[in-house]
């Protein structure tokens, strides 16, 4: 551990001992929880009916329509909330407020122990990108699910190409924009393990699948997804 990873945790444990309200409305909580009992109980948890393979909710039981188009590249992808209402928000705080990473983290726990994966891995930021945002929310919350999990987390991959706003383009779009944007830096790592990839949100899925599939070429056995939400309905691209 160097002295900033040092520095970092001291004032994670420092900020776990004063830890005393909920992140979501600011009431009193026990036993250091970031969200209370209250918000858990109201948040859309994701746990009725859900695509085997991207995780996502779906009417009914079985593969779901964009899955039968094409896979994604991840062989699981789970989300312990939809995205929408409060899980929607905390998304969104995320990338503006660093606590709110952990928020996320704490809530996708639970879930980390159906993938028993030997590391996680986060989706890197280009350099600039980091600049401009001061941290990468999906390495954030890859942190602390490894600091509460025990699980090692993989420096393992780099961004080299900024890909622009995807909010607006389709899955065919996504996934060319991100075409050779990720390179594997380190492949020792990688070769032969199960690993897990950890972002805020899946809404097409290119990214993780992008992701997953360079990681494999360098040799994963398996490449799974936990993200915080996953966008369901009829606007499965994310547009509105
Ligand atoms: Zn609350
Ligand atoms: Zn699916």
């Amino acid at each position: 551990m160097n002295l900033f990873q040092l520095l970092k945790e001291k004032l994670r444990q420092y900020d776990d001992a004063h830890n005393f309200t909920c992140d979501l409305c600011g009431r009193e909580v026990f036993e250091n929880e970031r969200v209370c009992k209250q918000c858990r109980n109201t948040l859309p948890w994701n746990d009725k009916n859900i695509c085997p393979l991207c995780g996502r909710k779906v009417g009914e039981a079985g593969i779901c329509l964009e899955c039968k188009k094409k896979r994604l590249v991840t062989d699981r992808a789970r989300s312990p909330l939809l995205h929408e209402g409060e899980a929607a928000r905390i998304v969104h705080m995320a990338k503006r407020k660093k606590y709110f990473c952990r928020t996320a983290a704490e809530l996708m726990l639970p879930l980390l122990d159906e993938f028993g994966a030997d590391a996680l891995v986060y989706v890197p930021m280009t350099e600039k990108a980091m600049k401009r945002r001061g941290y990468n929310q999906s390495k954030e919350i890859a942190e602390e699910l490894s600091r509460r999990s025990g699980i090692p987390l993989l420096d393992a991959v780099v961004k080299t190409r900024e890909t622009g706003a995807q909010k607006e383009l389709g899955r065919a779009e996504r996934e060319k924009n991100l075409e050779g944007t990720f390179h594997v830096s380190d492949r020792k790592g990688v070769k032969n393990k199960k690993l897990l990839v950890i972002d805020d949100t899946l809404t097409t899925g290119s990214t993780v699948s992008e992701l997953a599939s360079v990681l494999k070429r360098a040799g994963a056995k398996e490449v799974d997804a936990l993200t915080l939400t996953s966008v369901y309905d009829k606007h499965p691209f994310g547009k509105k």
